[in-house]
């Protein structure tokens, strides 16, 4: 199913959605193409003449209700997020709560849109500047947090006054339907959000080739991400990238341990370490390093792995074959290096099916010439290494083309400001393994991207400023 011009479609073209815990089909739906997205484009381009003269209360209101319905659905669409993801439904929950957080918070902000009066240099002359929405928006989002990196984009998309096509992975469109369903029974007027669901790359390209699409963020890969920027050059786009990530999780030998371990039990496996900001490299100061990995080692083998659906779960499948490939080829390729495996390192055969499941995994001994040590992992394999010094830490931290998340486990308040300032990161965690809030601008730097999301930074993307200069005379 489509949703264009405030109705949904169906065609002939059909796609078998599955279950990455079973395998099982768990729904078929209808996909589209190019065609229907140049539609969609037409029909946003229609309704922002209208949209963008409503006042910030009006679009505030038309998000609250939508928040309003999705408070009612919370069960069912954890539910279709398990299903279609595989992630527990304890957290499935957690991201339906924060991807609603999202339109509450800009549904406030739509009423918070301010200009500025400058001074002027000449005594006839006012001067301002205004801010207005940025148009038509393309939107691609990823299927690891299927539904909140929906409603990070749309919500201040549409607070700020623009219209959205929305393309959301080919692997879990369920909540993205579900989500469609809240803004039509919101009300929302024909246009002003249309979704469509089908082959990324010829939707991407009707998007990004589109000179009335004035804006496109993504989600996802760095790889892909460099080719929409490429490719909304033509029609020089305002984009934003949140993309990859290779993050460092640096314990230095002053660290509560105990807690650093935990701190790593939710970066790394929380979503089976499917998370952009998921720690990649641990970093143990030598001299705790062996109780550091003996405590992480033993936290790690007490997960239980299963179906999200299963009560107690902590870590479910990964999303497919291919991320299960990864890991078995980042695991050889550690052990190949003489890295040791003290906890998993395999694929887990969960009640003798199909699903993709992979052991959460502790390495030792990780040295920069394995693959691990560059590659994003994207799943639950920890890597341990070591070293001596901060000076040491910070260049090893930094020596990756990512710059999305590092953490860092100190109790010295002077080390935990010079890892701050010399971090090249776009988000910190000083002992905190989760640094995400909706106030927070998340986002990366070098090849993990361009702009934020979240918070009045978010807003700012989907703005532009317009300088008036006004003659007295
Ligand atoms: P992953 O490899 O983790 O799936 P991707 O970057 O491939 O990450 O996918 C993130 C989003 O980008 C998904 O919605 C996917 O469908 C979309 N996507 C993938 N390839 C393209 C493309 N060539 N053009 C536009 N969107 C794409």
């Amino acid at each position: 199913m489509y949703y264009i011009n405030g109705e949904w479609h169906e065609s002939d073209q059909k796609e078998q959605i599955t279950n990455p815990a079973t395998l099982e089909v768990i729904d078929t739906i209808s996909v589209c193409g190019g065609e229907e997205t140049k539609a969609a484009i037409a029909s946003a381009k229609e309704a922002f003449k209208t949209w963008k003269k409503t006042t910030g209360n009006e679009r505030s209101a038309y998000l609250f209700k939508t928040v309003k319905l999705m408070k009612e659905r919370v069960d069912e669409l954890a539910q279709i997020i398990t299903l279609e993801n595989g992630k527990p439904l304890p957290d499935a929950k957690r991201e339906v709560l924060s991807a609603i957080s999202y339109l509450d918070w800009y549904a406030e902000e739509a009423k918070r849109i301010y200009g500025e009066v400058l001074p002027a240099s000449h005594q006839d002359k006012s001067l301002m500047v205004i801010k207005q929405p940025v148009g038509v928006c393309g939107a691609i989002t990823p299927w690891n947090f299927p539904l909140s990196m929906i409603t990070r984009k749309i919500a201040p998309a549409l607070a700020a006054g623009c219209t959205i096509v929305l393309k959301p992975a080919l692997q879990t469109p369920l909540s993205a339907i579900k989500v469609f369903e809240c803004f039509h029974e919101a009300g929302l007027p024909k246009g002003v959000v249309n979704l469509v669901v089908g082959p990324a790359e010829e939707i991407g390209k009707a998007l990004t080739s589109s000179p009335d699409v004035r804006k496109l963020t993504f989600t996802g890969s760095t790889f892909i991400g460099k080719k929409l920027v490429r490719d909304s050059a033509d029609t020089m786009k305002k984009v934003s990238m949140e993309l990859g990530g290779h993050a460092p999780y640096i314990v230095f030998d002053d660290a509560d341990i105990d807690l650093a371990v935990e701190g790593v039990m939710l970066s790394k496996f929380k979503n089976s370490g499917q998370t952009c900001i998921s720690t990649n490299r641990v970093y143990a100061h030598e001299s705790i390093a062996k109780e550091f990995a003996e405590k992480l080692a033993k936290r790690t083998a007490e997960l239980k792995i299963g179906d999200g659906l299963e009560e107690g779960t902590d870590v479910g499948p990964l999303i497919n074959e291919k991320a299960l490939e990864t890991m078995k080829n980042q695991v050889a390729d550690a052990v190949k290096n003489n890295a040791e495996v003290v906890a998993g390192g395999k694929v887990f055969n969960y009640d003798n099916g199909d699903g993709y499941f992979f052991e959460p995994t502790v390495l030792l001994n990780a040295t920069d010439d394995m693959v691990i040590a560059t590659e994003e992992t994207f799943g639950p394999i920890a890597p341990v290494f070591t070293f001596e010094s901060e000076e040491e830490i910070i260049e090893k931290a930094n020596n990756t083309l990512y710059g999305l998340a590092a953490y860092c486990y100190t109790k010295d308040l002077g080390r935990g400001l010079r890892m701050m300032k010399e971090l090249e990161f776009g988000i910190i965690g000083i002992n905190d393994p989760a640094p995400i809030v909706i106030q927070a601008p998340f986002g990366g730097i070098k090849e993990s991207g361009m702009g934020k999301e979240g918070g009045k930074f978010g807003l700012e993307e989907y703005l532009e400023e317009k300088f008036v200069s006004i003659y007295e005379n």
